[in-house]
């Protein structure tokens, strides 16, 4: 038995700039994990075939679920069969939240599937099979804070992470609506014609500068919410009122907000432990969202046993 934790992600900053021929998304992003986990345990079983069973009934437990794909990609690639596979998936991640919730299950799946059977499989092996699987997935494999481009699969770990400078030592009010969205609806939405753009985001994608000296800049300063953008936040608000209630709430509280990948979640940047947790207790909700406190963390997978 092999039990893996899969951490959560938050965009700091998310620019969709391009729809590719293959109909995936090219992307600029921000991502950081975040210390709000699902936790897996994989078992091998004298039986053939894959049970899974999830502590939540909103997730698919058939076939569709990225858990049970993950193990048919990674055998596949492995050229060996399945076999027999029991898995649990013990869900803290709200689902269709923006979090990543599913990418991160997918990378735990791939990392403990290879531990558990053994597999003579490098690192890039992993990220190139997680990164047909989902944009999210190759970030999920690695975690921690990192510029992450192209459709997902280009990372680059940022030079000093969130949690690597004193001035950052802060947590997120994480803001989980009872809104649920779905990503292909989210991406439905967008207006994405770059000859709108006031900036060539496949150069800045392509060099990294630019954002590589903003983030620096709100290292130094301690102020995230300076980079804060996120492509969904308008064309979102725009069709859930309740949404754009709550994004007005969450700033009111905390000065400003930020939804997280495609939403529904939105979240702040307080800058002390203290300050992130107060911002949670005092917050009042207008439409039945619910507050956490989430810290930064520094890997999208842990192995615990
Ligand atoms: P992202 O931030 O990557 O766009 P999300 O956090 O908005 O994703 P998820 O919770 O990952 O959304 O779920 C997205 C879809 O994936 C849902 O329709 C869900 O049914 C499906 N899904 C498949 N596998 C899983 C899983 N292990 N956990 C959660 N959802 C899963």
């Amino acid at each position: 038995m092999i039990r893996v934790r899969a951490y959560a992600k938050l965009n700091l900053f998310l620019k969709i700039y391009d729809l590719r021929p293959d109909k995936f998304h090219n992307l600029v992003s921000i991502m950081q994990s975040v210390d709000l986990t699902d936790v897996l345990d994989f078992e091998l079983t004298d039986g053939e075939g894959i049970t899974l069973t999830c502590s939540n009934d909103q997730v698919p437990v058939d076939e569709t679920n990225l858990v049970w794909r993950a193990a048919a990609a990674l055998a596949a690639r492995a050229d060996r069969d399945v076999g027999g596979l029991k898995i649990h998936i013990e869900k803290n991640i709200p689902v269709k939240g923006g979090l990543a919730g599913g990418s991160a299950d997918c990378a735990a799946a791939l990392i403990a599937l290879r531990d558990l059977w053994k597999l003579e499989l490098e690192d890039g092996a992993l990220l190139s099979i997680g990164a047909e699987l989902g944009s999210d997935v190759p970030f999920c494999i690695i975690g921690g804070t990192m510029l992450v481009s192209n459709r997902g699969e280009r990372l680059e770990p940022m030079a000093e992470g969130i949690s690597a400078s004193a001035k950052c030592a802060g947590g997120f009010m994480l803001v989980v609506p009872p809104t649920d969205i779905e990503t292909p609806v989210a991406y439905g939405l967008l207006d994405i014609d770059r000859s709108k753009q006031e900036l060539d985001w496949k150069d800045i994608a392509e060099d990294y500068s630019l954002i590589r000296d903003s983030w620096m800049n709100a290292i130094s300063t301690g102020e995230f919410a300076m980079l804060f953008c996120n492509d969904f936040e308008t064309p979102v608000y725009n069709v859930w009122q309740e949404l754009a209630d709550i994004y007005n709430n969450v700033r009111n509280h905390a000065g400003h907000a930020l939804l997280s990948g495609s939403g529904s979640c939105m979240f702040a940047w307080l800058p002390s432990v203290e300050e992130a947790m107060r911002a949670t207790e005092t917050y009042n909700p207008v439409a039945g969202e619910v507050a956490i406190a989430v810290f930064p963390a520094k890997s999208g997978v842990e192995i615990l046993e």
